[in-house]
């Protein structure tokens, strides 16, 4: 389980002990050491979790907390709170602010790990998990491989994120500024007939000969990762059973599609 987790905390042994740990981990981490700083940060990243430290210079945790709760954008970010106070209050406070847990320094790295992991677990159980599988594909997020039928299928770094982003949410229609919001980012300048360009790629590398593609266009709407069970009938004509992945009432049986 792999995650892009900030770090907003200005006392630099545990910035640098933190992040040598989580990237033990596996993790991906960023991190500010003032607090105005990790909010733009923050907000420009769009990490998965947030270490965050009580006090913070020109910023303080809990401003910092509260003003990333109250932006419908930000708010699904887990927050756990970092602070030396130990105190009730002080806990409470936190939950007040939003939020989602609370470490006491000094803490324990593996305490914080599985806290980290119980949280990403509870916010977004589609993409904290390494190996995602839909109908026939595969894909590995720690290696950024992509398997269709077994199969490894060679992807560009933006076909790969826009089919993590569709894997996400299968059968949802994604129109094109969607896609660019969520796989190029809000700040980037990207024309949307650059959607088109990519969702193509992709199409043309998932695709499976005499099957309809599993990227659909719905007219003036997006783009839709869709599956029907028929459209596999061509693969299905010799029983693989390598292919635990797949659900037993398909495998090898041409008779139910
Ligand atoms: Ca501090």
């Amino acid at each position: 389980m792999s995650a892009h987790v900030f770090i907003a905390e200005d006392e630099t042994p545990i910035v640098t002990l933190l992040k040598y740990n989580l990237e033990k981990e596996g993790h991906k981490v960023s991190f500010s050491e003032n607090g105005e700083e990790a909010l733009k940060l923050i907000k420009d990243k769009q990490p998965d979790l947030i270490l965050l430290d009580w006090m913070l210079p020109d910023l303080s945790g809990v401003d910092l907390c509260k003003n990333l709760k109250k932006d419908k954008k930000f708010s699904d970010i887990p927050i756990i709170m970092l602070t030396a106070k130990g105190e009730e209050a002080d806990k409470i406070k936190a939950f007040d602010t939003g939020a989602d847990d609370y470490v006491t320094k000094p803490f324990s790295q593996k305490e914080l790990n599985a806290r980290i992991k119980s949280l990403l677990r509870r916010s977004k159980p589609q993409s904290s998990v390494d190996v995602v599988e839909f109908t026939d594909l595969k894909i590995d997020r720690v290696t950024k491989r992509v398997y269709r039928n077994n199969k490894e299928i060679s992807l560009g770094p933006t076909e790969f994120k826009l089919l993590d982003f569709f894997i996400k949410n299968p059968k949802r229609v994604y129109s094109r500024e969607q896609l660019l919001n969520n796989v190029w980012g809000e700040n980037i300048y990207v024309e949307s007939r650059t959607v088109d360009v990519h969702i193509r790629r992709l199409r043309q590398a998932i695709n499976i000969e005499k099957t309809k593609p599993l990227i659909r266009t719905v007219r003036s709407a997006g783009y839709p990762l869709l599956y029907r069970k028929k459209q596999l009938h061509s693969v299905d004509a010799s029983p693989q059973p390598s292919m635990d992945w797949r659900s037993s009432g398909t495998a090898g049986s041409t008779a139910a599609a």
